[in-house]
């Protein structure tokens, strides 16, 4: 290829959008990633039955932002899909994100909608100043549904306590006094109707991006002498961990297929906060909307060794991240994006806004 002007590195949602701006604006772009694949943890392929699954965890789109979206829709169809969750609480099955129906099925209640809102008054615990996820669930739902809904399954999940993480941990779900059982509010909720590595595809496929997979940028960086490095793998990787390694939670996934076997579950996915080693189950047709005589399901272990999959939102972390991230302010050569370059739990849309941003101000005329 001709020598590069820029050197991705990874080509996950942030690398791909990178490339291809770049790509657009008549750079010649090197996208490295060293896993085998494209896509990142977005990735889906056909399991050894054909059943199109996330490998690395279900994925599910969803945004308020038009801009993503119909940026997003040059490279894929769509496929309407709102995504639902229930969780399993004292054997029940019941809707997460808490709302009107939670508190009826759970307590043997019949609140009309106009007396939910009372009912979460006269339970929860105001808190002045909301600091960690404790403080956003207790404020919102009280002590008892905390303990059912989100204790259990936090300290599943981060190997922590609710009161040892960030507010923005828990507030990512919302309480609801309708009958509202969608996982997200969004304005747009959609599946990429071909998945999403299709979608990957296309974006990648422009005549001035050149991919190679299962390779680490550091076995490239002696040929592209000059050329201008967009970063999305961790960011303290990158600087060898010398202020010390940056801590990310990771899961292992457990993938099995059932034969000749109808749906398992009635909605996509199923939490299980006081049971089990796992968080949730998947099946991954719901997503999909795949027809096929079985079915496939992922088992979510977290764990704290393995590929880093989460960011932890803490403040001693964040303190250990501002230490990277004024380093990387320094760098005129590299531009750090995506969700653990930036070391922001981010979803894929958030991404993908990051990306534009960060290539609009690269390209940008200097001094504009
Ligand atoms: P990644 O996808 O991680 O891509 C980074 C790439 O860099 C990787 O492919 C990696 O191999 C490569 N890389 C790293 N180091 C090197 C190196 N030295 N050399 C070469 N390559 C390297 N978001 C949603 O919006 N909806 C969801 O439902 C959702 N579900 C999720 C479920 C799970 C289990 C997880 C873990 C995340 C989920 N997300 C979801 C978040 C979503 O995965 C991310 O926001 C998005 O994929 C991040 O894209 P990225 O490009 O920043 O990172
Ligand atoms: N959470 C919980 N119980 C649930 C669902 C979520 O306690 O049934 C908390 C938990 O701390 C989790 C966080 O809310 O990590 C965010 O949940 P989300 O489903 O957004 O996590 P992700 O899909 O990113 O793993």
């Amino acid at each position: 290829m001709v020598t590069p002007t820029h050197l991705i590195v990874g080509a996950g949602f942030a690398g791909s959008v990178c490339a291809r701006e770049l790509a657009e604006a008549g750079k010649q772009v090197l996208v490295v990633d060293k896993r085998p694949h494209i896509g990142g943890n977005a990735f889906d392929v056909r399991d050894a039955q054909g059943v199109l699954i996330h490998p690395y965890g279900p994925h599910i789109f969803h945004t308020n932002s038009k801009r993503v979206f119909e940026y997003l829709s040059r490279f894929t169809d769509w496929r309407f899909y709102e995504h639902r969750v229930l969780a399993q609480v004292d054997g029940e099955l019941l809707p997460i994100p808490i709302n009107r129906t939670t508190i009826n099925q759970l307590y043997g209640l019949e609140l009309g909608k106009d007396q939910v809102q009372g009912y979460l008054d006269s339970v929860r615990v105001p808190c002045e100043r909301i600091a960690t996820s404790q403080d956003v669930v207790l404020a919102s739902v009280g002590p008892d549904l905390c303990e059912k809904f989100f204790r259990g399954y936090t300290k599943k999940q981060w190997g922590l306590d609710l009161s040892e993480l960030s507010a923005g941990v828990a507030a990512r779900i919302p309480t609801r006094t309708d009958d509202d059982d969608r996982y997200f509010g969004d304005s747009f909720q959609f599946m990429p109707a071909q998945g999403y590595t299709a979608m990957f595809e296309k974006m990648l496929d422009h005549e001035n991006i050149t991919v190679r997979t299962g390779t680490d940028y550091r076995e490239v960086l002696d040929g592209v002498a000059g050329a201008h490095i967009v970063y999305t793998g961790p960011i303290d990787s990158y600087y060898d961990q010398c202020h010390g390694a940056l801590p990310y939670r990771s899961l292992s996934f457990e993938h099995v297929h059932h034969a000749d076997t109808p749906l398992q579950q009635t909605v996509g996915t199923v939490n299980y906060p006081n049971d089990h080693a796992y968080t949730r189950i998947t099946e991954f047709r719901h997503l999909t909307g795949e027809q096929h005589s079985g079915t496939s399901l992922v088992y979510e272990y977290p764990q704290a060794e393995g590929d880093p999959y989460y960011p932890i939102p803490r403040p001693e972390n964040e303190a250990l991240f501002a230490k990277y991230r004024e380093m990387a302010d320094r760098e005129s050569g590299v531009t750090f994006v995506g969700r653990l370059a930036q070391y922001r739990y981010y979803n894929m849309d958030q991404i993908v806004a990051a990306a534009l941003k960060a290539m609009e101000d690269h390209l940008a005329p200097a001094g504009a």
